[in-house]
């Protein structure tokens, strides 16, 4: 046997044989070191195993940290990433704060500011060291009340978010601010309330600018009274009070005279100037605690308080006429404004507002057809005038698209042989219940409610037309004669119109007669005049209708282009029987002809009448002596007899025999 190598070196440093087959070696000696031998090699036998267990667990310790370090390199790494994504988030949170222009503001569980961004110093001059660690309603700049604030206080007593809050808020610079903010309560894991957290905006700009608008829409620019909708709250107010205290309340509606033709022919601006002008009158007029205001245009009202009397009441109107009667300088031009009134009261009249204004409105309106410059008390005769108008206006508007209007034509005849001058073009209104309207009582309806345009724009059109059939039936009628209401001088295409009609029914200027009664003249003089003007340098013959009903004497309406003038029916009335109207009569023909004007007598019904005419050189007559308005085609054998040659059209005979 061969011993262990160890057993061998220490056998050969002792001089001693290594082998175990040596001769020279006792055989118990032998043994002894066979055994030493096997004793070496098991104990190198575990210590290989040691070894090898060893190493393996070294080999696992180290795979062990392997991936812990990768572990961690992955782990510091999203770190990293995660601290560069938070700061760029912050400082675009940042920046986007520093843009807009509101802030973000926390507060701790005492609400009590930790922290706000410096919008709220940038953009409301509210230092952030002055706010943090105060509490936002304990600042001595705050100011909140109302609904609002208890809303808000109750949200953050219930620990709720809340959302638009505003307030007002004296900056330490002194400055009011309007502060709007939205809030959510900030809660910890353990579900404890920890503070509120939200952004803050400040409104200041919109707000004012709000109230602006808001005065705006409460008060007239022009004027600075009140306007119409703050006007009716105001009224509604009063007449609240006015219930509680017993009292009673009367409302004034103004409305200026003639207003329009001042504004259209001086121009706007000078119309503003009118209404500043009244504005400041009708103020000074009243009492400090009386209501004025302007409703739009020249409408203004007033509510004056506590006044049972209506004597009292109508001297306050009187009063108020008087101060828009004065005259006015207007672009250094002097001019004389008048206004109508209309009154209404409370709670005679009635209870409400809206009902007020209306009855006050509607008093105006009966204040204005009776001549200006008058007061009208609202009575209900008033509004049941009113109803019947206003349904006779819807009738009226029906009438025209139903083609209910039509003409009838009177003619003027020369008083000396009975030729024929002309026919005059009377409007007639077939109302399908009620039969035949009177013009006398549907014009000044028309006139009142602005249908009178549209309406004489038919007339005219429709009396032109005839006359061209007339014409080319071989009846050579010399003119027709049309009426012209007031109204009809605010239309500024009448001219155009007329011109236009002319030439469509190829004919000339002097065709056309068109009559204008005396007191349309006084209304609107300066119009009337440039209208009248334009007309007559057309070649349109012009006569003044109804003369001696309007106070006006003739050498005045010289002033007008006349070239005739029609004597009213009442004076031809009492011709034959009464000595004033005879004198009268006589007077005006021989003025008219001393002016160079022709004269025509209206309303002539007897051969008296005609015979006291003639004496006094009157011109033409009109009446139902010489012939009645009629129906183009019952006028057939009037005109037959006026132009023997001419041929009566077939379908004119059996109108031409019913005449007859
Ligand atoms: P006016 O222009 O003075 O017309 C004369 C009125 O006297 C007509 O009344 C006519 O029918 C009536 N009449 C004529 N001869 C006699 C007579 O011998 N005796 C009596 N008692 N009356 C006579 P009508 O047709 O009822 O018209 C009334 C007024 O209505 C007209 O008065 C005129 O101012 C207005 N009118 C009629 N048609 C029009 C129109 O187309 N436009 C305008 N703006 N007004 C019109
Ligand atoms: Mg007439
Ligand atoms: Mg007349």
């Amino acid at each position: 046997m061969t011993f262990h190598p160890l057993l061998r070196r220490q056998l050969k440093r002792q001089g001693l044989e290594d082998d175990a087959a040596s001769s020279s070696l006792l055989p118990a000696w032998v043994a002894l070191l066979g055994r030493v031998s096997r004793a070496y090699e098991e104990h190198d036998q575990e210590r290989r195993l040691l070894e090898h267990s060893q190493e393996l667990a070294s080999q696992e310790t180290e795979e062990l940290y392997a991936t812990l370090r990768q572990e961690r390199d992955q782990l510091e790494e999203r770190v990293i990433d995660r601290t560069a994504a938070l700061r760029t988030s912050e400082s675009r949170l940042q920046s986007l704060l520093s843009l807009s222009a509101d802030w973000v503001w926390e507060q701790d569980a005492n609400m009590r500011f930790t922290f706000l961004s410096e919008g709220v110093e940038k953009v409301a001059g509210i230092p952030v060291a002055h706010m943090i660690g105060r509490r936002r309603e304990a600042d001595e700049g705050f100011q909140a009340g109302g609904e609002e604030w208890s809303a808000y206080s109750s949200a953050v007593h219930e620990r709720r978010p809340f959302r638009d809050f505003s307030y007002r808020f004296n900056n330490p610079a002194g400055e009011l601010r309007y502060i709007r903010i939205s809030g959510v309560p900030v809660m910890g894991d353990d579900g404890s309330f920890k503070g509120y957290r939200g952004i803050g905006q400040d409104i200041t700009a919109s707000t004012l600018a709000e109230q602006r608008i808001q005065e705006l829409a409460h008060f007239d620019a022009l004027t600075g009274l009140p306007n119409r909708s703050r006007f009716i709250s105001d009224l509604e107010a009063a007449l609240w009070r006015a219930s509680q205290r017993q009292e009673t309340l009367a409302i004034f509606f103004i409305d200026l005279d003639r207003f329009k033709t001042i504004n259209d022919t001086l121009g706007h601006a000078a119309g503003d100037e009118l209404l500043c002008a009244m504005a400041s009158r009708i103020r000074g007029a009243l009492r400090h605690e009386d209501l004025v205001a302007r409703l739009g245009g020249d409408e203004f009202v007033v509510v004056v308080n506590g006044i049972t009397d209506d004597n009292d009441l109508h001297q306050i109107a009187g009063k108020l006429l008087g101060s828009l009667s004065s005259p006015v300088c207007i672009q250094g031009a002097q001019f004389e404004i008048s206004g109508s009134i209309g009154v209404a009261r409370y709670p005679e009249d009635a209870r409400d507002a809206p009902s007020l204004l209306k009855q006050a409105d509607t008093a105006m309106y009966q204040a204005k057809g009776h001549g200006r410059n008058t007061v009208q008390f609202y009575t209900a005769e008033i509004a049941e005038r009113a109803a019947r108008e206003f349904e006779m206006e819807s009738a009226l508007r029906l009438a025209m698209v139903r083609d209910e209007l039509f003409l009838h034509f009177q003619p003027k005849v020369s008083a000396s042989d009975q030729r024929l001058t002309g026919l005059e073009a009377l409007l007639r209104w077939r109302h399908p219940i009620r039969g035949m309207v009177s013009p006398a009582e549907f014009i000044p309806v028309a006139e009142e409610r602005g249908l009178i345009i549209g309406i004489g724009r038919w007339v005219l059109g429709a009396s032109l037309r005839q006359l061209a059939v007339w014409r080319s039936q071989g009846m050579p009628v010399p003119s027709v004669a049309v009426n012209l209401s007031a109204r009809q001088f605010a239309d500024p295409m009448l001219l155009p119109f007329i011109e236009q009609q002319l030439r469509d029914n190829g004919l000339q200027p002097q065709d056309l007669e068109v009559e204008l009664t005396e007191s349309v003249l006084m209304s609107e003089p300066e119009r009337a005049a440039q209208l009248l003007r334009q007309l007559s340098s057309l070649g349109v013959h012009v006569t003044i209708d109804d003369f001696g009903t309007g106070y006006s004497s003739l050498s005045y309406l010289k002033r007008f282009p006349a070239s005739c003038v029609k004597i009213d029916r009442s004076f031809i009335n009492g011709l034959a029987t009464d000595a004033d109207d005879r004198a009268i009569t006589q007077a005006v023909i021989a003025m008219a002809h001393s002016l160079g004007l022709r004269v025509v007598a209206e309303g002539v019904e007897t051969r008296e009448q005609l015979d006291a005419l003639r004496q006094l050189s009157c011109d033409e007559v009109q009446g139902y002596l010489t012939g009645r308005p009629a129906a183009p085609q019952d006028l057939h054998a009037r005109l037959a007899l006026a132009y023997p040659g001419h041929t009566v059209p077939a379908e004119a005979a059996p109108a031409l025999q019913a005449a007859a």
